[in-house]
């Protein structure tokens, strides 16, 4: 899907939104959803989503929403800080397939990084285990304040 289009509802995160897909949630409140990636990249590797939105990437958010969502972003990559206690954190966020983006409903990727742990390619890797997900996002979510 390229930079244009319309947004479907039938987006994995919209179903994840609306309960019809089950997900290892982290943190929500009125305004976003932080989930754990099940494709995860490293360990802990956590997804923010805005609740209330149809913006397929970046450039389609109205930018009052994204001046909040960036601050929930911040919010939980610090809980992931605390809970995971990583050397790095990597924040990304892509617009376009060729970008590499695959699921159409805005969202920033949170990835913990350890020194001398390489990095899972995006979009590619093995599916996790939901038992080990679980207690992850309890563990991230216990560090949110
Ligand atoms: P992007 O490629 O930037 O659109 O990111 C989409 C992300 O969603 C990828 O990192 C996938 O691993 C992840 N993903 C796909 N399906 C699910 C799912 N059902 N629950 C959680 N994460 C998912």
């Amino acid at each position: 899907m390229s930079l244009d289009g319309t947004y479907d509802d039938g987006n994995i995160f919209a179903k994840i939104l609306r309960g019809d897909m089950p997900a290892a949630r982290v943190f929500e409140d009125e305004h976003v959803l932080a989930f754990m990636d099940v494709f995860p990249q490293a360990r802990g590797h956590t997804l923010v989503i805005p609740k209330h939105s149809t913006a397929r990437n970046l450039l389609d958010e109205d930018p009052a929403v994204l001046a909040e969502l960036i601050k929930d972003v911040q919010r939980v990559a610090r809980a992931v800080r605390a809970a995971l206690k990583p050397d790095g954190l990597v924040v990304t966020q892509f617009n376009g397939a060729l970008a590499g983006q695959t699921v159409y409903h805005l969202h920033f990727h949170i990835i913990p990084r350890w020194e001398g742990v390489p990095v899972g390619r995006h979009a590619s890797g093995g599916m996790a285990d939901p038992a080990e997900l679980k207690v992850l996002a309890a563990q991230i979510a216990a560090q949110i304040s």
